[in-house]
């Protein structure tokens, strides 16, 4: 079929005279093309819900059809002629009882010619153009009038090549006729759109059976735009369904993780007076913890003195201070004698966070006789082999590291505890190879993930519902709040400027280029560009370069150079988007900040303001001429110069973004909800929440056949 072809494929057939395959060739490349859509199963064509839908339910007298409308008529063929200026096409007039419009066809086939033949009488649909003088329409859709008008609007659903819309729709009319909807709600449980329904006047509530068929052919009265914006109560259903099958998957995980048994790390008595780790390590701290500090300490030791394994998530603001909770918790484990492992997602982020932890840790272990290894992916063969034993003897009681040290084929004497920074949600793969790191004692090892993003609270109870959250929601004391200030990127100028003024008082300031992914190379040498003018800009000045191609022993250098204060300004891609910690640096410029999240603005400026002195975040958004891309940008941005509330901010961002932002690109792809929208249906998540434990107990037959209709084999959850 040309590319020009009618929109709805114009069928001379007779309705209901195709057979559902149509020809064998088709029958087989429309089959292929349903199983690329992923529509395997009934229940799969069944929740393929219509893009938006046609109304054939009305014959439309031609006097009444307005300019631009979408309308179905039936007339008369009245004349039918090839022209060929400008250019080859068919025309056909036709007329009704109450006026007549002027048909185009630009690519045509004999056989519609002979079905567009003076004096047939066809049924015909397509937008109107013009008005009383001279209506046309380009490539309608046309058959012989006649036969009975349907019922219900027509849907239009979302398609791939090689699959047209009348296959599409008699696939789904099957499915619905075969599949098996019954209902799943234990009685009395049904979903909180009721009052809407008795609001709006609607009889009862709908069943999933009837929600659906609603879906795919709605009656014609139907207010379109509550089908649009998914309030309709038919929407509402299967919005209820779907998170209610999220909930029931994830609670079911969390139960099946209640039946693991993790080592009981109890914190330990002080044996002949000597203290327990962790007391001494409190001791050398130079400051004492914050309130919200001790609070999710004593939550984590709780966990960790159950034979259950933990599985919480540690949130708090950046400079909130989680990396000394986690090094407490650590104690306890390596005082009963057991392995830790601390992991962060890059070499230099492991390196940068922990050293300080180290610092504390290394002399308090050596005193008895244990060790910290280091483990990342560049590390020399030997150095490697030397920490691969310590690991496996026991000796090293704590194992720094990427996320390598347990991708990898590293044996562990007795890993206890795991402590993953950065990371939101560590993924089912990573987490039964670290449960294989402990089988040996039919054990699984504690886990302690930590982020600096907080989870807005409709993500923490659908996605993360087998997490436990533990939030540190104080900064310590003696920080100055960072002002932060949106310019034009036309004020460059004055930016440098200040930046010269802040590194003659002896402060050191970060420049953060944007990281484009789809196009590294440019990332890269719009980078190594502003590297170069802010070099020319600042003489006496030591301008560094830090980004994500460089090899790790070059970034050691730049960032050592950095820490050490010898090195005024440090331009550099994303890279120190997490982790790194130089109290002297008090002014964050990010250039393009629009390409940019707010959660991770928000990351980025807690770089500074890590210190006594007062701190300023530079938030450079692009402008074109008219200064109009840039006023939407600003407007986004503003949200980070009103609050520092990470919260707040990722709140908005969910609101903005939605939840890819937050689950990290690679789990967004089949995690998300398809029908319901957290930002939204929050109320609907609250209902699921509160019945997945109601029907886990007492109605587990029902649990299981909703999850399997929902999931089906995607419920990855049961396996980790
Ligand atoms: P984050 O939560 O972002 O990982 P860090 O653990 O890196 O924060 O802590 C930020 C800085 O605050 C570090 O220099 C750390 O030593 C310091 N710090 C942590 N807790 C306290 C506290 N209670 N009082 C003062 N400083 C603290
Ligand atoms: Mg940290």
């Amino acid at each position: 079929m040309p590319a020009a072809a009618p929109r709805v494929s114009p069928s001379a057939k007779k309705p209901g005279a195709s057979s559902p395959g149509g020809a064998k060739g088709g029958a087989s490349v429309a089959q292929k093309a349903l199983q690329k859509l992923g529509l395997k199963r009934d229940i799969d064509l069944a929740l393929h819900l219509p893009l938006r839908y046609e109304d054939e339910t009305r014959i439309v007298p031609l006097a009444n059809a307005r300019d631009g409308q979408m309308v179905q008529i039936e007339a008369t063929v009245t004349a039918s002629e090839i022209q060929l200026r400008p250019r080859r096409q068919l025309v056909v007039r036709v007329e009704d009882d109450t006026g007549n419009c002027e048909l185009r066809f630009f690519s045509f086939y004999p056989s519609h010619q002979k079905t567009l033949a003076v004096g047939a009488r066809l049924r015909i649909r397509g937008e109107v153009k013009g008005g009383f003088w001279g209506r046309q329409m380009l490539h309608p859709a046309f058959r012989l009038a006649g036969g009975e008008l349907p019922a219900a609007l027509t849907p239009v659903y979302p398609t791939t090549a090689g699959l047209p819309q009348p296959y599409l729709r008699r696939a789904v009319v099957g499915a619905l006729a075969r599949v098996d909807l019954s209902d799943t709600l234990p009685p009395g449980t049904e979903p909180p759109y009721a009052r809407f329904m008795s609001q709006n006047g609607l009889p009862r509530l709908f069943s999933l059976r009837e929600a659906l068929t609603f879906l795919h052919h709605p009656t014609p009265d139907v207010a379109l735009s509550t089908l649009e914006d998914h309030s309709h109560p038919a929407w509402q259903r299967l919005k209820a369904e779907e998170l209610l099958a999220q909930q029931l998957s994830q609670q079911q995980s969390r139960r099946a993780r209640d039946m693991l048994r993790a080592p009981v790390l109890r914190v330990p008595r002080s044996r002949d007076g000597a203290l327990p780790l962790h007391e001494q390590l409190m001791a050398v701290l130079p400051f004492g913890l914050t309130a919200a500090q001790r609070r999710v300490g004593e939550e984590i030791a709780a966990d960790l003195a159950r034979q259950v394994p933990m599985h919480r998530l540690l949130q708090g603001d950046v400079g909130s201070g989680k990396t000394v909770v986690s090094a407490l918790a650590a104690c306890l484990a390596m005082d009963a004698g057991w392995q830790c492992a601390l992991m962060a997602p890059t070499e230099i982020l492991a390196e940068q966070h922990f050293a300080k932890m180290i610092g504390w840790l290394e002399p308090l272990l050596a005193a008895r006789g244990r060790k910290v290894a280091w483990l990342v992916g560049g590390q020399k063969k030997k150095d490697r082999a030397a920490m691969l034993a310590l690991v496996e003897t026991g000796e090293a009681a704590l194992v720094v590291g990427t996320h390598a040290v347990i991708q990898e084929q590293v044996r562990f004497k007795n890993l206890a505890l795991a402590i993953i920074d950065e990371q939101h949600r560590f993924g089912v793969a990573q987490r039964l190879a670290l449960r294989q790191k402990l089988a040996e004692h039919g054990m699984e090892p504690h886990m302690l993930m930590m982020s600096a993003t907080p989870i807005p609270r409709t993500l923490a109870m659908s996605y993360y519902a087998d997490l436990d959250v533990s939030v540190i929601d104080e900064l310590p004391p003696g920080r100055t709040p960072i002002v932060t200030k949106l310019i034009a990127d036309s004020r460059k100028d004055e930016v440098i400027e200040r930046i010269g003024a802040q590194v003659q008082a002896g402060r050191q300031v970060y420049w953060v280029c944007p990281l484009i992914e789809e196009s590294e190379a440019l990332d890269l040498s719009n980078a190594t560009a502003t590297h170069a003018d802010l070099s020319e800009a600042l003489p006496g000045c030591m301008v560094g370069l830090l980004h994500s191609r460089m090899p790790t022993a070059e970034k050691k250098a730049v960032m050592a150079l950095f820490t050490s204060g010898q090195m005024g300004v440090l331009v550099s891609t994303t890279v120190i988007e997490v982790g790194v910690d130089v109290p002297n640096a008090s002014l964050m410029v990010i250039e393009h900040a629009e390409r940019f999240g707010l959660s991770q603005l928000h990351q980025l400026r807690g770089r500074v303001g890590r210190g006594a002195a007062a701190s300023a975040c530079v938030l450079l958004y692009a402008t074109n001429d008219s200064g109009r891309v840039g006023e939407t940008a600003k407007e986004r941005l503003r949200a980070l110069a009103e609050t520092n509330d990470g919260f707040e901010i990722a709140r908005r961002d969910l609101e903005i973004r939605g939840p890819g932002e937050f689950l990290g690109a690679r789990q967004s792809g089949d995690a998300l909800l398809r029908f319901a929208d957290l930002a939204t249906d929050s109320m609907l998540l609250e209902w699921a929440r509160e019945l997945a434990p109601v029907m886990l107990d007492h109605h587990p037959e029902l649990a299981a056949r909703h999850v399997a209709r929902w999931l089906g084999g995607k419920s990855d959850y049961l396996k980790a």
